[in-house]
């Protein structure tokens, strides 16, 4: 089985799918591994260490791709790389699926079988495959990182000789793998926290991390959460209370961080232009949610928006792309933990039966096969 890693050209992909370790994986299940010059470059890694863990580094696409089986990808290729691929070869990358149909149809063209990890479902056996989580976690970390270096002031309490230095504010909304990573960064740091969502059984959790667990808690609340684990959307009447409890939470606030994600949907709006006008002066922003339209209202992609009450609202899109070296060795563990359930000995065998492929493959045999990105 030949595996091709290619360099990420999407804008602004600092990542990458394969790193020497998970090179030796590959090797190790029977693949030879093809790695295009300057892949590692955005985490850090040089050529020389993906040639000295076994893998052929060339410098032209066009080659790594020549006879390749399988292509992984941190994002959905791009039109010439698909067209590069011969028909039957396995594409794995982040494919945004829902969203991104060109890539989609270009590959069902192409007759490759590609499969999404934003897909990979969320079972015990798949958890060291779950690239929504390991990059969602160190998003949650960094957007912290960023919070504090936006802020004018510090977060932990200082007691000095010149006097006390007050705790930083922090509001995390939405407390799912990205927000209980915030709460424990943010708490640290030394901030004070308090964290919201939907789903009760965030609560607990929230808790347990130190922080405070803040939300309306009706009959619908205790009823938010799919058998899937995930948020469903909420009814108007309880976006009005939620908008009521955030108007009176945020203006204490010195930093929100937002993180609310609906599968498949736009991210809901949960902070509003007056929210953001009631903050002090200095407040920052950070809206996790931003590549999913954004949960915080004036929020632009790849912006920082100074509002006219003297907060900022930053909007960095891809936040894993800007921790790139740790982001890519978990995404290359998760990638080289999907591969493993096809190739083995050398050989791939692509088992459309088994209930992880299944649920992440998105074209196979020239068509589009994903109900979700099919309706
Ligand atoms: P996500 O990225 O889809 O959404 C982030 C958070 O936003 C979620 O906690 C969600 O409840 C919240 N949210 C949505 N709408 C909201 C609203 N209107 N107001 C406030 N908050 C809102 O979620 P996620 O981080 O992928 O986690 C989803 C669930 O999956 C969690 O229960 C998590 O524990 C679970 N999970 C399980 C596994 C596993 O078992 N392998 C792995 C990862 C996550």
């Amino acid at each position: 089985v030949a595996i091709a890693v290619t360099r990420e050209r999407r804008d602004g992909e600092t990542r990458c799918a394969a790193t020497p370790e998970t090179v030796k994986k590959l090797i190790a299940l029977g693949a030879t591994v093809t790695v295009e010059a300057g892949t590692g470059s955005g985490s850090s890694i040089p050529d020389a260490d993906y040639a000295a863990a076994g893998a052929v580094v060339k410098p032209d696409i066009r080659t790594v791709l020549a006879g390749a089986d399988i292509l992984l990808k941190v994002r959905g290729p791009t039109a010439q790389e698909t067209s590069a691929l011969k028909p039957g070869a396995v594409v794995v990358a982040m494919l945004d699926a829902y969203r991104d149909k060109e890539t989609v149809t270009a590959l069902a063209g192409a007759g490759v079988t590609a499969f999404a990890m934003e897909f990979v479902p969320r079972i015990t056996r798949a958890q060291v495959m779950d690239a929504l989580s390991s990059q969602a976690n160190l998003a949650g970390y960094r957007a912290v990182i960023e919070a504090a270096y936006a802020f004018g002031k510090g977060f932990p309490m200082m007691m000095t000789a010149a006097g006390t230095v007050a705790p930083a504010k922090v509001f995390v909304m939405g407390a799912g793998v990205a927000g209980l990573q915030a709460v424990a960064t943010a708490r640290r740091l030394g901030a004070v926290v308090t964290a919201t969502d939907v789903r009760p059984a965030s609560k607990e959790q929230v808790e347990s991390l130190g922080a405070k667990f803040v939300a309306v808690e009706d009959e619908e609340f205790k009823a938010a959460e799919t058998a899937a684990g995930y948020a469903k959307p909420m009814s108007a009447e309880y976006q009005a209370k939620q908008a009521e409890l955030t108007a009176s939470h945020i203006v204490k606030q010195d930093i929100v961080i937002t993180t609310a994600l609906i599968p498949g949907r736009a991210a809901p709006r949960l902070v509003t232009a007056a929210h953001v006008a009631s903050m002090k002066p200095g407040s920052v922003l950070i809206d996790l949610a931003i590549d999913n339209g954004g949960n915080v209202e004036g929020a632009k992609a790849g912006e920082v928006v100074t509002t006219a009450n003297g907060a900022q609202i930053v909007g960095w899109t891809n936040m894993a792309g800007r921790i790139a070296a740790d982001a890519s060795a978990l995404y290359a563990r998760n990638l080289s933990a999907f591969i493993g359930l096809m190739v083995k000995d050398g050989a791939l065998t692509v088992d459309l039966e088994d209930e992880i492929l299944k649920a992440a493959a998105v074209t196979h045999g020239g068509a589009v096969v994903h109900e979700g990105v099919k309706g």
